[in-house]
C-alpha cells in the first residue's frame, strides 16, 4: 500500500472520529463504519444522502445510521464483487489500530518516566525539606508540580487513545463477524457457496504447487421435489440442516463441508486420496438414510430422505470448473443409475 493511501486512510479515520463526536454519535462500530465510509469517499451514494441529513439540519439518530450501514455498507461487505473495498477497510483498521498501539506504547513508557521523576523529586524534597534551604524547597516543590501536571496530562491522553483504540478493536471484531456472516450460510449454518469458492480455489492451487491428492465429492438430495410437495418448505428445510449438520460432523476438520445451492453440498477433502474420499461419502450416504427426519412442530415422523454422492479426485493442474464437472458427472451418473448410492469418477463411461 503506498504511503499517500495510507495517509488518506488515516485521515478518514480520524474525519469519522471527528464527526462521531460532533454529532455526538456512540462511538461504535456501526457508527465507525458509517462515518468512515462518508469520509473516505468510498460510497457517494451514502455520503449524498448523509449530506441531505446535515443540510437540512434533521439529527442523523441511531436508527438513521443503523439504515445507512444496512443499506450501503452491509450489502457491499456481503457481496463478493466487493472484496476488494472489505479488504480495504480492514487493512485502514489494521494500520489504525497499529498506528494507535505505538502512540500507545510511547506514551507509556513517556508517563512512566515522569511518575518516577515525580516520586523521585518528591522523595528528594523531602530529605531536602529536612536539611531546609527555603530557596532550594520552594524551587523543587515548583518543579514537582509541574512534573505532576505533565504525569496528568499524559494519562489523560493515555486514557483517550486507550478509549479510541478500544473502539478500533471493537470495530474489527465486528467486521470479523460480518466476515464470518458473509461466508456462512444462513439456513444450515455450514459454509456457503462464496466460502466453498475460496477453499476450492486456495486447495487446487495448493495441490498444484506442492503436489498431493485433493478430492471433491458432491450431493443431492434425491427427490426433494417430492418431499417439498409432500411435507411442505419447511419441512424441506429440516432437512437441508439435518444433511448440512450430518454432513459436517462426518468429515474431518480439515475437509470443508459447504452448501452448494439449493439442496446440493459439496465436500473438499485435502490431503486424502479418491479410495478413502469414497468410504467417507459411503459413510455420509448410510448416516443420512439412517436418519429419521421430524416435523419439529407436530413431533410427527416425515420418514427418511436419501442422497446421491459424485466423487472425483483433483488431477493437478486442471481448472476448477474441469474438477467440479467431473464430480458433478459422477453426482449424475449416480442419479441416473438409482440414487441412494455413491458413483466416483472411476465409474464414469469414457
Ligand atoms: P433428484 O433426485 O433428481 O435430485 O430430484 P429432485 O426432486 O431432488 O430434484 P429437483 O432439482 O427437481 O428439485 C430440487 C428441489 O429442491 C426443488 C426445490 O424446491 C428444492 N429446494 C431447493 N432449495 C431449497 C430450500 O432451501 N428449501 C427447500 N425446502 N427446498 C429447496
Ligand atoms: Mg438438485
Ligand atoms: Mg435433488
Amino acid at each position: 500500500m503506498s504511503k499517500p493511501a495510507f495517509e488518506r486512510e488515516n485521515a478518514a479515520a480520524d474525519a469519522a472520529l471527528r464527526i462521531i463526536r460532533t454529532i455526538a454519535a456512540k462511538p461504535e462500530p456501526l457508527n465507525y463504519a458509517v462515518w468512515y465510509t462518508y469520509a473516505a469517499g468510498e460510497s457517494l451514494d451514502l455520503k449524498a444522502e448523509l449530506d441531505g441529513y446535515f443540510k437540512s439540519k434533521t439529527p442523523i439518530t441511531a436508527d438513521v445510521s443503523e439504515a445507512m450501514f444496512a443499506k450501503y455498507i452491509a450489502s457491499a461487505l456481503a457481496s463478493v464483487a466487493d472484496q476488494a473495498t472489505r479488504q480495504k477497510l480492514d487493512d485502514a483498521n489494521e494500520r489504525l489500530a497499529k498506528t494507535l498501539n505505538a502512540v500507545m506504547d510511547l506514551v507509556a513508557a513517556g508517563s512512566q518516566g515522569t511518575d518516577t521523576f515525580a516520586a523521585a523529586l518528591d522523595r528528594f524534597t523531602a530529605e531536602v525539606g529536612a536539611v531546609a534551604e527555603p530557596k532550594l524547597v520552594s524551587a523543587i516543590a515548583a518543579m514537582v508540580s509541574e512534573t505532576q501536571k505533565v504525569a496528568g496530562l499524559n494519562a489523560d491522553l493515555k486514557a483517550k487513545l486507550g478509549h479510541t483504540a478500544a473502539e478500533v478493536d471493537a470495530l474489527k471484531g465486528d467486521l470479523s463477524a460480518i466476515r464470518k456472516e458473509a461466508y456462512t450460510d444462513g439456513l444450515s449454518g455450514i459454509p456457503n457457496r462464496k466460502a466453498f469458492n475460496k477453499h476450492i480455489d486456495e486447495l487446487t492451487a495448493a495441490a498444484s504447487a506442492k503436489g498431493g491428492h485433493l478430492c471433491l465429492l458432491m450431493t443431492d438430495i434425491d427427490k426433494f421435489k417430492t418431499f417439498n410437495d409432500t411435507y411442505g418448505h419447511l419441512a424441506g428445510d429440516q432437512v437441508i440442516k439435518v444433511v448440512a449438520k450430518t454432513l459436517a460432523h462426518g468429515v474431518r476438520e480439515a475437509d470443508v463441508a459447504a452448501r452448494y445451492g439449493g439442496e446440493e453440498f459439496a465436500v473438499l477433502f485435502p490431503d486424502t486420496k479418491l479410495k478413502d474420499a469414497l468410504a467417507v461419502a459411503e459413510k455420509v450416504r448410510l448416516a443420512v438414510r439412517a436418519k429419521e427426519i421430524q416435523n419439529r412442530r407436530t413431533g410427527e415422523s416425515l420418514g427418511q430422505v436419501t442422497i446421491s454422492i459424485g466423487v472425483a479426485e483433483y488431477a493437478l493442474g486442471e481448472s476448477v470448473e474441469d474438477f467440479i464437472a467431473r464430480a458433478d458427472r459422477a453426482l449424475y451418473h449416480a442419479k441416473k443409475t438409482g440414487r441412494d448410492r455413491v458413483c466416483s469418477q472411476a465409474d464414469l463411461p469414457r
